[in-house]
């Protein structure tokens, strides 16, 4: 198995210095779990590179209610740098840890391209793809009580349908190796009810990661929000299988205790669907392991 995708700070606290000694930790919480390979993919949004080169983004958008709040979250969120990160995550594979570099990026519209042309002189293994927000608004952050009212003053269906297209911007930027929690927009467990809805939802989201060949992760991350199942479901799974979409296997965790957190459900899950490969990547190149290996 692999986890490839981890975060080396907890949301509300400040980035602090990242070690190798924390590093070489994760590595060993992963090995106890019989992962052989793990991803570092801190969100771009934790670096001061994200304040210089998107400016104020979120006041691009009408819902002013939400302007100061973004600039709070990224007043507090961006603050490491990005070199820094990279260079202490190469060293720990240049070590020998079983890591590879990533990074999770958001959709900013209308900055892609410019974001794209910047990420790719780094040297990632791997970029995440990833959509927490709909213009300013933070649909996942459920701890923060302006965000989560939102949920309220919004029609459920036009929100699966933003979500869905800012996906599919996503993918069509071409700024990501894999999509990460591709159905993230149920987190709140604010689904709607036609099913129809729901299968068109999954097709697009599949269309976009086998149009422009990106791989899709299985999270167990979904067990730890009130929607209470991994991402994706297994329907949108299925159909990713059915479409040869290649899989990765993800914790999305934010601290060590979390690494390979519900991986024996997962494991379960990708057994069931006779999923017998994963996609590991190296300088964002793509290549496929056996599951046990
Ligand atoms: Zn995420
Ligand atoms: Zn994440």
């Amino acid at each position: 198995m692999i986890d490839y995708h981890l975060h080396l700070w907890e949301h509300p606290r400040k980035a602090t210095e990242i070690t190798l000694e924390t590093l070489s930790k994760y590595c060993e919480r992963a090995q106890s779990f019989g992962i052989t390979q793990i991803a570092i993919t801190e969100h771009f949004h934790r670096f001061v590179q994200s304040r210089s080169w998107l400016g104020d983004f979120w006041n691009r958008f009408d819902d002013i209610n939400l302007y100061s709040s973004m600039k709070s979250y990224f007043d507090h969120h961006a603050t490491y740098d990005l070199e820094d990160y990279i260079e202490v995550a190469t060293q720990a594979k240049e070590l020998g840890l079983p890591i590879v570099v990533g990074l999770e990026m958001d959709y900013y519209k209308e900055e892609m391209s410019q974001l794209n042309e910047k990420l790719s002189q780094y040297p990632f293994d791997v970029i995440l793809g990833s959509v927490h927000w709909i213009k300013n608004w933070r649909f996942d952050d459920l701890d923060d009580p302006l965000s989560f009212n939102n949920w309220d003053s919004k029609n459920l269906e036009s929100v699966w349908d933003e979500y869905a297209l800012h996906m599919e911007e996503l993918s069509e930027s071409k700024t990501c190796d894999v999509l990460a929690h591709p159905d993230l927009i149920k987190v709140a467990n604010k689904i709607p009810k036609d099913a129809g809805l729901i299968r068109e939802f999954n097709s697009r989201i599949v269309d976009s990661a086998k149009k422009y060949d990106l791989a899709a992760e299985v999270s167990s991350a979904g067990f730890r929000k009130p929607v209470n199942e991994q991402y994706p479901s297994l329907d949108l799974l299925e159909l990713f299988v059915k479409n040869n979409i290649p899989i990765t296997t993800a914790s999305d965790a934010h601290r060590l205790e979390d690494i390979g957190s519900r991986f024996e459900d997962i494991k379960l899950l990708i057994n069931s669907l006779n999923i017998k490969q994963l996609a590991i990547f190296h300088k964002r190149q793509r290549s496929i392991i056996q599951v046990n290996q």
